[in-house]
């Protein structure tokens, strides 16, 4: 690991404005935050990520969980994990968030693991991870060998001709559902970016992965007020049944009227270079008796631009089943 010097900034503002120093944002900048480690010191170790500054976030009042005047929850960015889903509402009003987040990791990692840093944890791609190896997210321009390569738990939503790693957070697809808005401190002022378009696509630029600019501070988390009698249901199909990533996951509130569907939020993780949000899907379950055919052809429309690689085509119907069981299993609880 590369040598690096350890601050522990005294207020928002000094960590802001030395943070503002780095020349770029995130993957490779020379100045980065620090909260949990579980994601950045990984990175260190294995010198993928080699900051010369690493300023340490967890001493800044960032640490709360609240109800907001207009009924919703604003979440601290240093809020641990496991604080979150063990958090009595988020288990009554946003369960699925809670069995998002404790179908991650592990307790240990979990009890590290932040807000914010979940929102911000990179790819488990292996070329990506392994610095004898070109990668055009780790070094722009160098290629990608994925696409020819090892791709079984890549993306098949959002990929581009340059880059085809998934998101692998669970947190984040669960918070796609809920509607969430990412609250940002920065050198300019403060801002808030709904989560829908705080992550980006590969596009030709996979090496920006969100809309964060150098010395950008995430503040929050604020979640919308729950939906009156949404059903909410969080389903992760993995290889093993835990301490890993997800192959194909839902994330599903839907609220019903008789037998109709009256609203529904739809997030997929684990097929997606982002947290997915399924407005194909929503669309074609609204307004429709809420059975199983239904739920199918919601989980078809949700796949229709799905692109296989040479080894996760199967990605593809597991990611349907998942969601039409999800749905299922959301609709009958
Ligand atoms: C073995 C292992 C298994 C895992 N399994 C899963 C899993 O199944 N599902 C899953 O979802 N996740 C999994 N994870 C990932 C884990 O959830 C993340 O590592 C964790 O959420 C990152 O949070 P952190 O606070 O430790 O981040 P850190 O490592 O402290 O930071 C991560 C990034 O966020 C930036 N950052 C942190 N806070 C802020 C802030 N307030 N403002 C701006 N930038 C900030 C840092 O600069 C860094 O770039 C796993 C991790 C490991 C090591
Ligand atoms: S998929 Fe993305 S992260 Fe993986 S090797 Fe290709 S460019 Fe790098």
């Amino acid at each position: 690991m590369k040598t690096f010097e350890f601050i522990r900034p005294a207020d928002s503002a000094t960590a802001i404005t030395t943070a503002a120093q780095a020349k770029i944002a995130q993957q490779g900048a020379d100045v980065r935050f620090i909260a949990g480690g579980t994601t950045l010191l990984d990175l260190m170790k294995l010198n993928v990520e080699t900051p010369a500054r690493v300023l340490d976030i967890n001493r800044l009042p960032l640490d709360k969980i609240e109800v907001t005047a207009d009924g919703g929850l604003k979440i601290g960015a240093t809020v641990r994990n496991s604080d979150l889903a063990n958090h009595p509402t988020v288990q009554r009003d946003y369960a699925v968030l809670s069995q998002a987040i404790l179908a991650g990791a592990s307790a240990q990692l979990r009890n590290m693991a932040t807000t914010a840093g979940n929102l911000l944890q990179r790819t488990r791609c292996v070329y990506f991870r392994d610095t004898a190896m070109p990668c055009n997210k780790r070094e722009p321009g160098t290629g990608c060998p994925a696409i020819t390569g090892s791709n079984r738990t890549l993306a098949v939503l959002g990929t581009s001709e340059h880059c085809i790693a998934t998101n692998p957070s669970d947190m984040c697809v669960a918070m796609a559902a809920l509607e969430a808005t990412i609250h940002v401190q920065g050198p300019k002022g403060s801002r808030a970016i709904p989560l829908a378009d705080f992550h980006l696509l590969p596009g030709n630029t996979p090496h920006r992965e969100t809309v964060l600019d150098p010395g950008d501070l995430i503040t929050h988390v604020t979640l919308p007020a729950p939906v009156k009698g949404s059903k909410q249901v969080y389903l992760k199909l993995r290889d093993r049944a835990s301490y890993e990533f997800a192959l194909a996951s839902a994330a599903v509130v839907i609220t019903t009227s008789g037998q109709n569907v009256t609203r529904a939020r739809i997030a997929l993780g684990g097929v997606g270079t982002k947290p997915w949000r399924s407005r194909e899907a929503e669309a074609s379950l609204v307004g429709q008796p809420a059975n199983g055919a239904n739920f199918r052809k919601a989980a078809e429309a949700a796949m229709r631009d799905a692109k296989p690689q040479s080894q996760n085509a199967f990605k593809i119907e597991l990611a349907r089943r998942c969601l039409a069981h999800a749905l299922q299993t959301a609709f009958t609880s």
